[in-house]
């Protein structure tokens, strides 16, 4: 396909760009996704032909190389490609993440040296959240950055960070002053390249979703410059990324529109424990109901898929905790 990034962004060019993704996903994705998705092997092809595609710039602004894709065209190219496959969209979105952090809070500095690599997808990166202690709750992460003369020295562990091993950037969030109450206000976030900010130490084995690479990093005494440190400024660190994971949430809700309310209706008597719908159990019918109803809701209003993807996940998280209770 002829790249459309740093184009502005019109109905011609979302019409090629679906078209041009659903191709991709039927010759390209879709006849490695099962071996690779059971035997947990990282897609490096995919990789290449998604920067051909532009993919890891889809949300970039063009006058930084990307396509600058709305929101709702971006929920469309994730929902293509998680009916074949769900991981490769892990792929590119953890990394528009970063991407959007630093579009919305970096210097020009920042902006200038990274998002047209970003766009390209000669940087590919993540954001470094999580740790073995904290995961929802972030204000009690531990890893620390000391400031000092050449900048901030870190040192760490961050559990479950997708695009670690086969990316080599990420945003790191660190606190800055470990005593400030609350605590967000001692948190802040870096931009750092593999090995100098930080290390893979090990990948993770995971039940699903597995192919894309979710590792344990650790940060013993990584010394980065103080241009690391995103929008140059101590204590926004926690309110930066949040606002990343709004792409996060897009990702999430697209990949359920399609899992729950777009495939065909056998899909569900293939997958859920049929046994249950047998027994016809109380508890179980409303949710079953619901979701074939939020179904038929997205095909008479489609504009109103994010909504409903909304409610997909709750309707699908307080699913998952019941089957997981009844086995
Ligand atoms: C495949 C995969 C990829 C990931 N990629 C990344 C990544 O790239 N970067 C990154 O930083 N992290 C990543 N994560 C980590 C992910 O962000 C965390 O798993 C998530 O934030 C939850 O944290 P936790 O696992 O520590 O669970 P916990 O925080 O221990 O939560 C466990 C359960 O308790 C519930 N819970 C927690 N606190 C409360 C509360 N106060 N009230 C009510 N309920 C509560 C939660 O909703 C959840 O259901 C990834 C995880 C997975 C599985």
């Amino acid at each position: 396909m002829e790249s459309t990034a740093g184009k502005n962004w019109t109905e011609e060019d979302e019409k090629l760009l679906l078209e041009t993704i659903d191709k991709w996903v039927e010759n390209e994705v879709k006849p490695i996704a099962r071996e690779y998705d059971q035997e947990d092997k990282y897609p490096h092809e995919l990789v290449e032909s998604m920067k051909d595609l532009g993919l890891f710039g889809a949300t970039i602004s063009p006058e930084y190389g990307g396509m600058g894709l709305p929101a709702s065209v971006y929920a469309k190219v994730i929902i293509k490609v998680a009916s074949v496959w769900m991981a490769p969209s892990g792929i590119f979105n953890s990394h528009l993440i970063m991407a959007s952090a630093i579009e919305r809070c970096g210097t020009d500095e920042q902006k200038t040296n990274w998002l047209p690599k970003m766009a390209s997808g000669e940087f590919r990166g993540g954001i470094a959240l999580t740790e073995p202690n904290a995961g929802t709750d972030l204000q009690a992460i531990l890893t620390r950055a000391d400031r000092n003369e050449q900048g901030y020295l870190l040192n760490g562990t961050k559990m479950w960070i997708t695009n670690s091993m086969y990316g080599n950037c990420l945003l790191v969030l660190a606190k800055t002053d470990l005593k400030a109450k609350p605590a967000h206000k001692g948190m802040s976030a870096f931009l750092c390249q593999k090995n100098e900010g930080y290390d893979v130490s090990k990948k993770l084995k995971k039940l699903g979703y597995r192919s894309i690479d979710s590792c344990e990093l650790t940060l013993v005494d990584k010394q980065v410059s103080s241009d690391a440190l995103l929008s140059g400024e101590e204590g926004r660190g926690l309110q930066q990324v949040l606002g990343g994971l709004e792409l996060g949430r897009i990702n999430v809700a697209a990949l359920q529109i399609w899992q729950h309310v777009l495939k065909p209706p056998s899909y569900w008597w293939e997958v859920l424990p049929i046994n249950l719908i047998r027994e016809n159990d109380v508890t179980w019918k409303p949710e079953w109901q619901s979701i074939l109803r939020l179904r038929q809701e997205y095909f008479a209003h489609r504009k109103q898929c994010v909504f409903l993807a909304g409610i997909v996940i709750l309707q699908n998280t307080k699913l998952n905790a019941f089957t997981a209770m009844r086995c």
